[in-house]
């Protein structure tokens, strides 16, 4: 569909090599000298990336709650001329940012959430939250929509000089940590006619990967069973406890684990486990994350948690309702994509790291208890293949991106290997020059594969060509989710409203400061705790 957009293009840069009436096949002449001119302009934007990494560092919003970075990012987007929808799929802080028309359209998506509890003073070398029991990016999504925003403004340029075909999305994962938006945007149709999608998420070394990954897909669901209230002592018999429902779930599920594949991993929290001890219970809920590797074990271990369920209903007498929460789909990525952007990470390489940021870097891994303390990466680690033996672990809701659209995750350098995630110690490096460079060098790549798939017909119809006939070949996409799954945007709105004035004091002004470092009154690196305080 979009070759007759670009064909006429790529006649038009390439008529005096072609021959006449035949498709020039491959990259179009000019693609070489708009890469270096790209990654000059990014080179340029230092500052620009700079403070929109410690800019959404200092917001440090939970999941579903980041109206302070959308509002930010958003403004942005639209003073350089993007189209934003607001508030797309039901989900008030995501939004549908375009650029351009035409094919192709290559939509940029990175998370934006933080983690609960993991608020830390960047660029010191020990724990100090800067609000105890705040949120904070303990995972480092505050450096992906850098990465995004700038190979975005720079392609852009690119294009509108040389009045290039295609369109530019740019689009956020909210609540990634609930992986609870991604199914929705692909359920709501949103990638319907996007060509291709380049996600970034942080790392401690530029990567990229085709096939499946190591990790799992998973169903997060609740568990909220209905009893009816008495006197704990007075008459208790009258009572049906929901909370002993969901005590004899989870017996059953832990009961149950031993039986189950060994790459599943399931976890849960009890939500609400009523009021006081002397009132029973009338509500209770629990609330699972059910993983595994195959999207098929996914659905069999849901359906085994959902008989648990009722037979916990059924042994006290209560009822029971469910609602998913979340959801991820094992992720597959495609391999021509990945190949070309491997090609731009070697083009790009690392940053070139300072005796400072090495220092820091092992300070961190010393503090972490790290196997080795190697510091920052100085080579890359190549492109991954698709492993032989499945491995667990996490999950991403990307994964259902992957089976709506050619898509692949750069994998940027700006946080420190070693360090533990979804914790503090993921949050200590990501406002300091580590994240500012990473994000630099992922925003070079970002920039070139952009410009790959614009210039390169025959890219996206080799990335088409393998997720039609090798992904989907011996393989379907059957969301978990329904038309009828609401998002569940009311999460962690308590939690952040409970903080949300103490961290206001927090936000990084970039009018007043360089850095955010700078703001917090922090000399980089600071690796002793001062004393006498
Ligand atoms: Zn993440």
């Amino acid at each position: 569909m979009f070759r007759a957009v670009t064909f006429a293009i790529a006649v038009a840069l390439t008529s005096a090599s072609a021959g006449a009436g035949e498709p020039p096949a491959g990259p179009a002449p000019e693609l070489t000298g708009y890469k270096a001119e790209a990654a000059l302009k990014i080179d340029n934007m230092q500052k620009f990336t700079q403070e929109v990494v410690d800019s959404v560092f200092s917001f440090a919003e939970l999941g579903f709650q980041e109206f302070e970075t959308q509002r930010y990012l958003t403004s942005i987007l639209e003073e350089n001329g993007f189209s934003v929808e607001q508030g797309v799929s039901g989900i008030p802080t995501a939004w549908w940012a375009t650029w351009g028309s035409g094919k192709p359209v290559i939509a940029l998506g990175s998370d934006i959430d933080g983690i609960p509890k993991s608020s830390q003073m960047p660029g010191v070398a020990w724990r100090q939250p800067m609000i105890e029991g705040a949120p904070g990016h303990g995972e480092g999504h505050n450096s992906g929509q850098a990465v995004n925003i700038t190979a975005a403004l720079a392609v852009k340029e690119i294009m509108q000089r040389e009045s290039l075909p295609g369109t530019i999305v740019l689009w956020p994962g909210v609540a990634e940590e609930l992986v609870a938006t991604k199914a929705w945007f692909a359920r709501d149709g949103r990638f319907n006619g996007v060509d291709a999608v380049l996600f970034t998420h942080v790392s401690d070394n530029m990567a990229v990967g085709w096939g499946r990954p190591s990790g799992t897909g998973l169903v997060s669901v609740e568990y909220t069973f209905d009893g009816l209230a008495a006197h704990g002592a007075g008459d208790p018999w009258k009572g049906r406890s929901a909370l002993d429902a969901v005590e004899l779930m989870n017996v059953g599920w832990n009961y149950r684990r031993e039986h189950l594949h060994p790459l599943q991993r399931s976890h849960y929290v009890i939500v609400d486990g009523g009021d006081q001890p002397n009132v029973v219970p009338s509500k209770a809920t629990v609330w699972y994350f059910v993983r595994e590797i195959e999207a098929d074990g996914i659905r069999r271990n849901f359906a085994t948690l959902q008989q648990i369920a009722e037979g916990a209903a059924l042994m006290t007498d209560t009822t029971v309702t469910r609602r998913i929460v979340g959801a991820a789909y094992p992720r597959h990525f495609n391999k021509p994509i990945a190949l070309a952007m491997d090609q731009n990470i070697r083009a790009v390489g690392l940053p070139e790291w300072t005796e400072d940021d090495q220092r820091f870097a092992k300070a961190l891994q010393e503090l972490m208890g790290a196997d080795e303390i190697t510091g920052l990466a100085v080579e890359l680690n190549g492109v991954e293949e698709p492993r032989e033996e499945p491995a667990s672990g996490g999950s991403d809701d990307i994964g259902d991106v992957s089976w709506n659209v050619p898509t692949v995750t750069l994998r940027f350098p700006s946080n420190v290997d070693g360090m533990t995630f979804h914790h503090w110690s993921s949050a200590m490096a990501m406002a300091t020059p580590i994240a500012h460079k990473g994000a630099t060098a992922g925003a070079k790549v970002m920039a070139a594969t952009m410009l790959d798939l614009l210039q390169d017909e025959d890219l996206l119809a080799n990335a088409w060509r393998y997720f039609r006939e090798e992904q989907l070949a011996g393989d379907e996409y059957v969301p978990f989710i329904s038309k009828d799954d609401p998002p569940a945007i009311e999460k962690n709105e308590e939690t952040m409203n409970s903080y949300r004035e103490q961290m206001r004091e927090f936000y990084y002004d970039p009018s007043r400061y360089d850095t955010y470092l700078e703001q917090l009154g922090i000399d980089y690196p600071q690796l002793e705790r001062p004393t006498g305080n």
